[in-house]
């Protein structure tokens, strides 16, 4: 039976398939663009010039129709044209032999057979060959002319040419090693070194901690990164001044289930994730907490603009949660975990283009849920 995709590799699709790297995606961006304005266009015309007094309301978009629809008509025609004749490359992927051809300024492209980051440069005779970090020994996909990149999985900053990486280090405060300065986890003792993907070391100029980062990482990479943005949730949990922020808290343990969920696929890792369970009890738990203070302080009847509660609204993390306790349904409890999150915490209403909280109860109740389990933790 083939295995569904992991919600980790639905999001990397999706952000690939929206970077336009192949002449067939930027085809159908421009085309879809074109067809879509002309529609509007030829609407806006019909109702401005067959459509009658008595429909007022219709009358007045008519021309907004019309203009907006010309001018997307252009722009889609240039769109067209520009991805048309951009130069393309053929690359072929390291690992599974798959052929694409892509055009010829991407410097990044998952391998849409595999799953694979290529890293790639301007030569187009170059194919992208496995190379391993110094640190880690992450094999990446990666053409000689590519220039300095971040080891997906440890953080290291890496060169495409084999040159000597990042040279400045630091001492590992769980074993009194010295790694690198830049690494996410400390390879001799596995403590979390950095937890902070807002921006990489100053040395590591031009590159990012963004999505195709991610996409190179390995399973045990993705494990890591779990573990690395659990740490950042629970060292800002204390600075969220209010319920936005700690939406944004929320996501980020939305992000390490997916991540988790990834690293499971391969069941080596399994019996870390398991141990690793706890940890998100105890850091979810901490935030819905907050979560609760923070909307027990809220003036009643408090309004927000209509996507500000979105993240409370949709629970995005409980979709990856269900697929872990789904793994890993029999150990989730006896492993010193609370089990299943209860879904449904907070009801959002939506009304006028606004947003507010129109109930608790159910955050109430798991909140503390969540504090008796922690009490019996101490108590064992
Ligand atoms: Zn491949
Ligand atoms: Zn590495
Ligand atoms: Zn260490």
């Amino acid at each position: 039976m083939e295995e569904e995709q992991t919600l980790y590799m639905q999001q990397a699709t999706t952000y690939q398939n929206s970077q336009d790297r192949t002449k067939k995606s930027g085809l159908m961006t421009g085309l879809s663009i074109l067809g879509g304005s002309i529609l509007a266009a030829v609407g806006g015309a019909i109702i401005y010039y067959v459509g009658t007094e008595a429909c007022d309301r219709i009358m007045c978009i008519a021309p907004i129709l019309m203009i907006g629809g010309g001018i997307g008509t252009v722009v889609g025609l240039i769109w067209t044209i520009i991805n048309a004749i951009r130069p393309t490359k053929s690359i072929r992927c390291p690992q599974c032999n798959n052929e694409d051809r892509i055009y010829s300024s991407v410097k990044k492209y998952m391998c849409t057979e595999c799953g694979t980051m290529l890293l790639l440069g301007s030569n187009k005779e170059l194919d992208p060959q496995f190379s391993a970090c110094a640190y880690c020994g992450l094999q990446t996909a990666v053409t000689e002319d590519h220039g300095q990149f971040l080891c997906p999985d440890c953080g290291f900053l890496r060169y495409s040419d084999g040159s000597e990486g990042d040279t400045s280090t630091q001492e590992c405060p769980g074993c009194k090693k010295n790694v690198p300065a830049s690494v996410i986890f400390c390879k001799y003792c596995n403590t979390i070194l950095r937890a902070d993907f807002s921006a990489p070391p100053v040395a590591a100029f031009g590159c990012e901690y963004d999505e195709d980062w991610k996409i190179g990482k390995s399973k045990s990479g993705h494990f890591q990164f779990a573990r690395a943005l659990l740490k950042s949730v629970r060292e800002h949990l204390p600075l969220s001044e209010d319920i936005l922020e700690t939406q944004k808290l929320l996501d980020q343990v939305g992000q390490a289930l997916i991540s988790t969920e990834e690293a499971s696929q391969d069941t080596s890792l399994r019996e870390m994730i398991e141990k690793l369970m706890p940890e998100f009890d105890i850091t979810y738990s901490g935030v819905i907490e907050l979560e609760l203070k923070q909307l027990r302080e809220l003036p009643k009847k408090k309004k927000f603009k209509s996507d500000q509660l979105d993240t409370l609204l949709n629970e995005p993390f409980i979709l990856a949660r269900r697929r872990i306790e789904e793994l890993f349904k029999e150990s989730l409890e006896k492993g010193g975990g609370i089990g299943i999150w209860n879904e449904k915490l907070v009801t959002v209403t939506k009304d006028d283009s606004k947003s507010r909280v129109t109930n608790f109860i159910g955050l109430e109740s798991e909140v503390q849920r969540f504090a008796a389990w922690k009490a019996a933790l101490k108590g064992k």
